[in-house]
């Protein structure tokens, strides 16, 4: 087990021409002290958690000491913004600090978020509010513990420093985000607009052999790339929705190319259930609505193979984009077999599946708590009161159920058998924003025991836990009024 100062740093994106990125130190963030620390992605670097000096990580995050062996840079990148392409973005405010080998071969990024300004920061000061930090390092660890692909923390570091946000000053933070891949679909879009195809091949290779080696057995292995991010980002906006999560800025900067959830910023998981939910108030449009997502995820693929027509044909390219909604439609579907509890596969599964969501939005439901008050019901008058008191016109449910229960009789598994499973897949907590909101408002004064206990909690979201019962019930009425916006 390493320590932090012995990491097995093997920087491979510094070996990219000049072009690639600016190579720049972090500045310093005034007097860091360490928040939270993850013992799991601690695990992931091979670095031995009990030799972390709490003084000593803050002082690597705050970018007063350089952490051996990294070699920081900001990544060049564009991306369409809102559906307009940006040439201008890039590590605005985040260092990619060098990758780390563990000893299972894999290639760790640590990214060092709220940096300072790089030569990509525009009008931005080149840092993150504690309010934003938080949210990511809570809905990262969350994430995970729901099984839905995502970048993790290391750590969380807070400052004294303070910045302007949305006309107030704001406590300074950074985060060291960890993921295999900080690969965006706009580094592609940035070589093809800026008519660099010899770079773009290059950066084609690199994520060949480092993501995607499996394709270079194919006969056209960035044809076979693409048809793998295709599957990869259909499978996770599945996923997205399966569970009521918004991401709310889903720029092509902000898809990751393994298909990871990436890049967190005023994402909710909806309370009730509204496919219409736009969890950006910056978002006037409505671009990024819950129900939208699976349609700008296939939007944003356009983008990337655009971007990929120096090396792939067209009509492959166009195929592979076809393929999109099947992949979307099989993987959601999937999603809700299994939060429904259903090991077979039936014909009729997706009417049932259509006919639930439409009864969430007619009721504007609670999914999750719905979901986990259904893995319970067993025919029984006690479960399915408990269910029923969840819908505004319970006996619009009924019909539904009745199906439900008819459906049943084909699966083999005994109820308690299902009742586990379903136990396994439909969590007793999800990250709410009242949640995010009240570990931010206790830590603005200073205290940070929500942010450590929220984290414990959303790691392990399946089991119940009493300390946290209340976390399980339905939101206070003022989670209503929060209002995210892009800095959030
Ligand atoms: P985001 O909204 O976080 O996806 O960021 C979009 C672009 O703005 C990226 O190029 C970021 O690096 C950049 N950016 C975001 N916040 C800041 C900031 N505070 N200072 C400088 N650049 C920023
Ligand atoms: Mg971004």
């Amino acid at each position: 087990m390493a320590q932090l100062e012995s990491l097995n740093f093997d920087n491979s994106y510094v070996q990219f021409p000049a072009g690639f990125y600016q190579r720049i130190e972090p500045t310093p963030l005034r007097d860091p002290f360490l928040i939270a620390f993850n013992p799991a992605v601690a695990g992931l670097l091979d670095l031995d958690p009990c030799s972390v000096q709490p003084k000593k990580l803050a002082q690597y995050l705050g970018g007063h000491k350089p952490l051996p062996g990294s070699e920081p840079l900001a990544m060049k990148y564009t991306g369409h913004q809102f559906g307009v392409y940006n040439p201008e973005l890039g590590d605005g405010r985040g260092l990619l600090l060098g990758e780390v080998l563990n000893q299972q071969g894999e290639r760790w990024d640590l990214h060092l978020k709220g940096a300072g300004r790089t030569a990509f920061s525009r009008f931005g000061d080149g840092r993150a509010v504690l309010r934003s930090s938080i949210r990511e390092y809570l809905v990262s660890e969350a994430m995970h513990g729901l099984g839905i692909p995502t970048t993790r923390a290391l750590a969380l570091v807070g400052s004294e420093e303070r910045v302007m946000r949305d006309g107030m000053m704001e406590p300074c933070a950074a985060l060291l985000r960890v993921t295999q891949c900080h690969i965006r679909f706009g580094h592609f879009e940035y070589f093809y607009y800026s008519r660099q195809h010899d770079q773009l091949q290059l950066l084609a290779d690199y994520c060949l052999q480092r993501f995607f080696a499996d394709c270079l057995e194919q006969e056209q292995p960035y044809l076979a790339m693409f048809q793998e991010v295709v599957r990869r980002s259909a499978r996770l906006v599945a996923k997205w929705q399966a569970y009521g999560f918004v991401h709310a800025v889903l720029n092509t900067d902000n898809m990751s190319l393994i298909g990871e959830t990436f890049d967190y910023g005023p994402y909710s998981f909806m309370d009730s259930y509204k496919p219409d939910t736009i969890s950006n108030h910056n978002d006037h449009q409505g671009r990024y609505a819950f129900a939208r997502q699976p349609a700008i995820v296939q939007w944003n693929l356009s983008c990337l193979a655009q971007a990929l027509l120096p090396l792939i044909d067209k009509e492959d390219l166009i195929a592979a984009l076809d393929s999109f909604p099947a992949l979307y439609e099989t993987a959601e579907l999937q999603e809700f077999r299994n939060r429904l509890g259903l090991q077979q596969v039936a014909e009729d599964d997706a009417v049932l599946v259509k006919e639930l969501q439409q009864l969430f939005a007619q009721q504007a439901l609670d999914m999750n708590r719905f979901f986990r008050k259904l893995s319970d019901f067993d025919g029984s008058e006690q479960s399915l009161t408990d269910l029923m008191a969840l819908c505004c016109s319970p006996e619009q449910l009924t019909p539904w159920l009745l199906k439900y229960e008819q459906r049943l009789l084909q699966e083999a598994a005994s109820q308690p058998i299902r009742r586990a499973q379903m136990r396994a897949v439909n969590p007793e907590f999800i990250l709410r924003n009242y949640m995010a909101e009240e570990a931010i408002r206790s830590a603005t004064e200073g205290d940070f025991t929500l942010v450590h206990s929220l984290t414990d909690l959303l790691r392990k979201p399946m089991q119940e836990n009493p300390d946290f019962a209340h976390y399980a019930e339905a939101p206070p009425e003022w989670a209503g009024g929060i209002c995210l916006t892009c800095s959030s």
